[in-house]
């Protein structure tokens, strides 16, 4: 198996990347942004319960995000490997992650981190605010929560996993395909 975090603030290119690593390596790609998009289209009670904290760019609480990846798992328990994209984003998510991994016999290989300014996040989500439909993207309020709440939480995930050798970073401001080709040889690094 194969089995990779991407890892960043809002905006830093993480959806974009997971996918087209995905389709390279065919790893299940796990967006639990777009989980919760999808519940929250539905109108499911998850999806309410998560709309609550989305609207105000703050973290959606631990056990409701845990246990929808937990079931995300489930359905592909034959997978080659996964790309989570926006998890963890807390260390009990990360220590979680772990035992949801360990309990199946799987286990992390790396995270990759892109790393990008907040300026150029900013501006770079309130554009794709202009097409993406998320109201989360179209104010630079709740942009700015966004990001402190990453400041906050999800950026000391970095030495987690940095502390067992398996963190490594890249520019995450350049073109789609340069950055693409750059984690590419992070992970094949990471496999030789
Ligand atoms: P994203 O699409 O990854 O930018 O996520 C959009 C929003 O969904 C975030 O601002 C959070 O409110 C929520 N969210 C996504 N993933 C998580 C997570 N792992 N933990 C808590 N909240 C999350």
């Amino acid at each position: 198996m194969l089995n990779l975090i991407l890892f960043g603030p809002p905006g830093s290119g993480k959806g974009t990347q997971a996918i087209k690593i995905a389709e390279a390596y065919d790893l299940i790609h796990i967006s639990t942004g777009d989980l919760f998009r999808y519940e929250m289209g539905n109108n499911t009670p998850l999806g309410l319960k998560a709309k609550e904290f989305i609207s105000q760019g703050a973290l959606v609480p631990d056990e409701i995000t845990i246990g929808m990846l937990a079931n995300k798992l489930d359905h592909h328990l034959d997978a080659n490997g996964f790309i989570l994209d926006g998890f963890p984003r807390t260390i009990p998510q990360a220590e979680a992650l772990d035992e949801l991994f360990a309990s199946r016999g799987w286990s992390i290989d790396l995270l990759l981190a892109l790393e990008v300014s907040e300026d150029e996040i900013v501006s770079r989500i309130l554009k794709r605010g202009e097409t993406s439909g998320r109201s989360d993207d179209q104010d630079e309020s709740i942009i700015r929560n966004r990001i402190r709440e990453y400041e906050a939480k999800t950026a000391p995930l970095f030495a987690f996993y940095q502390e067992k050798g398996k963190a490594s970073t890249l520019n995450g401001i350049g073109s789609i395909e340069v950055i693409f080709e750059g984690l590419c040889d992070l992970i094949e690094q990471h496999q030789s």
